[in-house]
């Protein structure tokens, strides 16, 4: 690959040896100025200056490797369904990783980080294997939900990094092969979101032999649960992490006679819904966005919802939750261009 100067003439904010670079590098479907909430789940975002699909790991590789020498900001999106984009965009270059290749071969699957997470679900049911049930309903990639393991805490084994045996990233100028028992995986984590040094380009899982009615009824129970959940309108889902609990008497002291609050102490989490519920803020709307009257974990967007208006929202919540309990709620959603 050879990449050339740098510098050159601002055109509307684009310089226009960069352009060619990029066009010459990455071919004719680069896009500019590719308004992003085109591709959130929010349906918000400003433009990325620059806009490629990578539709194998090789345009995945080529352009991270661009990105680097132009010296370009770089974003990495899966479905953009945990991301927060800014009114305002990203000044860089913006790729979506669409690779999409998977196999499945004895108990072991090996997926491409663009390969959609529920249609793997299916597939890996379908082959008659086990484990992978609880993430039929969550949106978005592999390589999405590898970065931030996603999954539900409810159920044993019910995240993705549960089932990894090796992650294979590009960090800096090489292809790294990081076995399961190193990727850091906790509640919402990974040494991949912790580092922010490496590019998902896939995964390989060891799953457990199963019975594929059983896999079906069980797929149908985690998607039947999501009914309660507000799904028809666009979000980034959960906002705000859940909490461990490292007190229970003095949550006890602070929620007196609360029903569920034992089932919670039990399960070790306070969950974000359930705190913003107590707070009173159920249906609480900024302009067009909205607490959701179904999850309060869920800011939902009425229509033509800003950026800004979530972030006001947002803050409006952990104010509103601090004051009135004394918890600090933390955002699982990844603000992008802020
Ligand atoms: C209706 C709804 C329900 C949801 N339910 C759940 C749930 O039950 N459990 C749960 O855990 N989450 C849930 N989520 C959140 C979201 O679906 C998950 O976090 C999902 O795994 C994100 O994947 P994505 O591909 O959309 O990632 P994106 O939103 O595109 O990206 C998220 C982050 O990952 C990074 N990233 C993405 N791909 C890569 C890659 N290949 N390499 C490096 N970094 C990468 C991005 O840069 C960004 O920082 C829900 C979201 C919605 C909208």
């Amino acid at each position: 690959m050879s990449i050339g100067s740098t510098t050159g003439i601002d055109i509307l904010g684009m310089t226009a040896d960069v352009l060619v670079e990029l066009q010459n590098n990455l071919g004719k479907s680069l896009k500019v100025n590719e308004p992003l909430s085109r591709h959130t789940n929010f349906k918000i975002g400003g433009p990325a200056k620059y806009f490629f699909t990578a539709k194998t790991t090789e345009e995945l590789v080529h352009a991270i490797q661009v990105a680097d020498e132009l010296k370009l900001p770089l974003l990495i999106l899966g479905g953009g369904s945990n991301v927060l984009v800014s009114d305002n965009g990203f000044a860089g270059l913006a790729v979506m990783v669409k690779n999409g290749k998977y196999s499945i071969k004895g108990q072991v699957v090996t997926a491409e980080a663009g390969v959609s997470l529920g249609f793997l679900v299916q597939k890996v049911a379908a082959a008659g294997l086990t484990g992978f049930e609880p993430l039929v309903a969550v949106p978005g990639t592999v390589g999405g939900a590898i970065f931030g393991n996603a999954g539900i805490p409810q159920v044993a084994k019910g995240f993705i990094g549960d089932w990894v045996k090796e992650v294979v990233v590009c960090r800096g100028d090489t292809i790294v092969h990081v076995p399961g028992e190193q990727c850091g995986f906790g509640y919402r984590t990974s040494i991949f979101k912790q580092s922010g040094n490496d590019i998902i380009l896939s995964a390989v899982f060891a799953l457990e032999p199963g019975d594929k009615v059983k896999s079906q009824e069980l797929i149908k129970k985690y998607i039947a649960v999501r009914k309660t959940q507000p799904y028809h309108l666009p979000s980034s889902g959960c906002i705000f992490t859940n909490l461990p609990v490292t007190d229970p008497s003095e949550l006890r002291q602070k929620f007196p006679g609360q029903p569920r609050l034992e089932e919670f102490l039990k399960r070790g989490q306070l969950p974000s819904s359930w705190l913003i519920d107590q707070a009173g803020l159920k249906g609480k709307t900024m302009g067009q966005i909205q607490v959701s009257e179904q999850h309060a974990n869920y800011l939902v967007n009425l229509g033509s919802g800003r950026a800004e208006e979530v972030i006001m929202l947002i803050s409006y919540i952990k104010q509103q939750v601090r004051d009135k309990f004394g918890i600090q709620l933390q955002e699982e959603v990844r603000y992008i261009g802020f």
